[in-house]
Order: structure tokens, then C-alpha cells, then sequence
């Protein structure tokens, strides 16, 4: 145990909703977008205007004309990367106790937090 453990491997950072990520791998790989919504439970968000796929759609009352629509796919959170809102860079976090049994992520590089 612990003995072949991967050196790549990411910080672990929970992401949230609203967070400002960077896709690093991948065919997105570089994009970045806010996050609209977490899977927990899956491992995944949804980014904006991020792994974008079509979707057919038949026509029906509420959307007119049917054709192709494009929307987000949800992405492995291991695939993308948080970016810090005041540095604008990837950069590296660490979890923070800010009371109340709260935790929030601190940016090593100008330890800005990031949420409360
Ligand atoms: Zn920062």
C-alpha cells in the first residue's frame, strides 16, 4: 500500500461549481471554461463550451425545428485542472481550514483563497 503510488498523479483539489478550470490532456486539452456542474459520485463536470458534442434532436413544440444541437459533455475531473482567478494560472492548491469545520482551497503561488 502506498508502495506504487503514480508521481502524476493530481493534486486532489474538489472542484465546484463556478470554478475556472484547464482541460491538460486530451483533444480539449488547453481550453478552459467554468464549471456549471459536478458529479461527485461519477468523478466528472460539465465545462462550459468545454468537450462539446452534437446531439440530434427531433423536432418537438418546445424546440421548434428539429436538427443539431451542441452541448457539453461532462469530463473526468482528472483530465482538467483548477486555475486560480487572480494568478490566471494552473497552479497548485492546498485545502485550509477557515473554521467552523469549513475548508477552503489557498493558491501556493499568491495564496489567494478561493472560496470560503
Ligand atoms: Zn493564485
Amino acid at each position: 500500500m502506498g508502495k506504487y503510488k503514480k508521481a502524476m498523479e493530481p493534486v486532489k483539489v474538489r472542484l465546484k461549481k463556478n470554478d475556472l478550470v484547464e482541460v491538460t490532456t486530451g483533444k480539449e486539452q488547453g481550453k478552459t471554461g467554468k464549471v456549471l456542474k459536478v458529479f461527485r459520485e461519477k468523478n466528472q463536470v460539465l465545462i462550459e463550451k468545454v468537450n462539446m458534442i452534437k446531439r440530434h434532436t427531433r423536432p418537438s413544440p418546445t424546440t421548434g425545428q428539429g436538427g443539431i444541437v451542441e452541448k457539453e459533455a461532462p469530463m473526468f475531473v482528472c483530465k482538467v485542472k483548477l486555475i486560480c482567478p487572480k494568478c490566471a494560472t494552473g497552479t497548485r492548491f492546498r485545502m485550509t481550514e477557515t473554521g467552523e469545520g469549513k475548508k477552503a482551497r489557498v493558491c501556493l503561488k499568491c495564496k489567494e483563497m478561493i472560496d470560503g
